[in-house]
């Protein structure tokens, strides 16, 4: 096993790891900035590292100061998280190159993935069902790029090669407006990603946002641990997330998953990964591949008992998977609300002190987070506090037993989108599962 890790993250997915590496009896840095000092990770690490200023680009963002850290600390690897440098090609390399491992994909990996249009290119070489496209970058022939989209059918989509966090794309329902768009699009892509790299893929209208676990060892083996339905979402970001995905066929498991861990060894792909996929019509669409652990992948560690955390770090300690596909079998249902520090009605964050908290509890219930009473939520950071994960033999039971702990749970000091969580587990749309990626928005006025 590994001997000392750096946890480079923050918040409850940097207590996740801590837990996860004290169960193997990894010795933990945590590495945080001035803002951070009081965060509970910091204070149950075996050694903590003030890496810098409480702006991301001072700390957790700046890689010499993340290596640096684990040089003086002697550790031997670096644990990402997500966000942050988790998908940064460029900090895998250097952790590496640097003689440390790095708990993730190879560089190259995280590179490729990391631009969809090469992402999609191997995806449809391994047999993964992608998009109706372009199939490449769109150069700025007007004739050749209406015929593209005449061939795909309006409405076509302009998205960024390197776009992210739903950002860089832009949805042409006529050919007037296809030239100005792919203009546009291009110009917000260099200015945001600095790439000006565009494609175009048909528009789902009413999809569902389903994705796929996976793991592979980098040795051959790779399995897939079902899938998860995300389409509960508020400006492309997810608010709520269940597994298995409601009217998803063991069949049509096991003929996704199978694409998905087929397309894993023809990568050579390494660590806990994740294929996105709209769901349209019975039909699965890859969009993109996150090369990291995800923030619901507890509710697939809840159907399945596996730990994927501590999987990731076996793989990264050089270990085979533990499990073949046939040990992983999809059991009960489990259900996740993001806890957010943000006012339910206008969606703006609400840093500052919680004068009390109180755990939600019961069986089936599962809280990951980092607050305690006292502490501050600072202004700088996401302002997601917490998950809330309920688990039951059915949805029905996954739901009621979340609606209990929603009511139970007491953040007194700040605002928190608990009411907009009471509010969807009370809904009758979502009680009766399968609610596309616009329901949301739709429910609160805001489309
Ligand atoms: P990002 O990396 O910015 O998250 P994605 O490619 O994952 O970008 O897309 C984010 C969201 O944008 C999707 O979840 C979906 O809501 C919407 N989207 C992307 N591509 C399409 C498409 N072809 N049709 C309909 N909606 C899409």
């Amino acid at each position: 096993m590994l001997d000392k890790l750096v946890i480079a993250n923050r918040g409850e997915i940097a207590l996740r790891i801590l837990r996860a590496c004290k169960e193997l009896g990894i010795k933990t840095v945590a590495v945080h900035s001035t803002a951070d000092r009081d965060l509970k990770h910091v204070l149950l690490a075996d050694e903590s590292v003030c890496i810098g200023p409480a702006r991301g680009t001072d700390s957790y963002l700046n890689i010499p100061r993340i290596i640096s850290a684990a040089e003086i600390t002697g550790a031997v690897a670096i644990h990402p998280g997500y966000g942050f440098l988790s998908e940064n090609a460029d900090f895998a390399e250097q952790v590496e190159r640097s003689g440390f491992i790095f708990v993730g994909p190879k560089a190259e990996t995280i590179r490729m993935m990391g631009d969809k249009v090469s992402a999609i290119n191997a995806m449809k070489k391994a047999g993964v069902p992608c998009v109706p496209g372009s199939d490449g970058p769109l150069d700025d022939d007007e004739i050749k790029n209406k015929s593209f989209a005449k061939r795909i059918g309006y409405p076509v989509i302009i998205k960024a090669s390197g776009g992210g966090g739903g950002r860089g794309m832009r949805v042409v329902r006529t050919e007037a407006e296809l030239s100005e768009a792919i203009a546009m699009t291009r110009a917000e892509a260099k200015a945001c990603f600095g790439n000006d790299m565009v494609y175009m893929e048909k528009y789902l209208e009413n999809p569902r946002h389903i994705e796929v676990q996976v793991l592979a060892d980098g040795q051959g083996n790779a399995i897939h641990l079902g899938e998860r339905d995300c389409s509960m979402q508020r400006r492309h970001q997810k608010v709520v997330e269940e597994a298995p995905a409601p009217g998803i066929t063991e069949e049509m498991r096991k003929y996704i998953g199978e694409r998905c861990t087929r397309a894993c060894i023809e990568i050579e792909y390494r660590g806990a990964g994740t294929f996105e996929f709209l769901y349209e019509n019975g039909e699965f669409y890859f969009i993109e591949m996150n090369t990291r652990i995800q923030v619901e992948h507890p509710v697939t560690e809840m159907v399945t008992g596996v730990d994927l955390i501590k999987e990731q770090l076996r793989i990264a300690a050089g270990q085979p998977l533990s499990f073949s596909q046939s040990d992983i079998q999809v059991r009960g249902h489990a259900v996740e609300c993001r806890i957010n520090a943000e006012d339910p009605e206008r969606f703006l964050p609400c840093p500052g002190k919680i004068e009390r908290f109180h755990a939600p509890g019961g069986m089936g219930i599962r809280w990951e987070s980092h607050i305690y009473t006292g502490y501050s939520v600072p202004p700088h950071y996401d302002s997601m506090i917490g998950k809330l994960i309920a688990f039951g033999e059915n949805r029905d039971v996954a739901i009621s037993r979340m609606r209990n702990a929603l009511g139970e749970v007491i953040i007194d000091g700040i605002k928190t989108n608990i009411p907009l969580q009471q509010d969807i587990m009370a809904d009758e749309n979502f009680q009766h599962g399968g609610a596309n990626i616009h329901y949301l928005e739709k429910k609160l006025g805001l489309q």
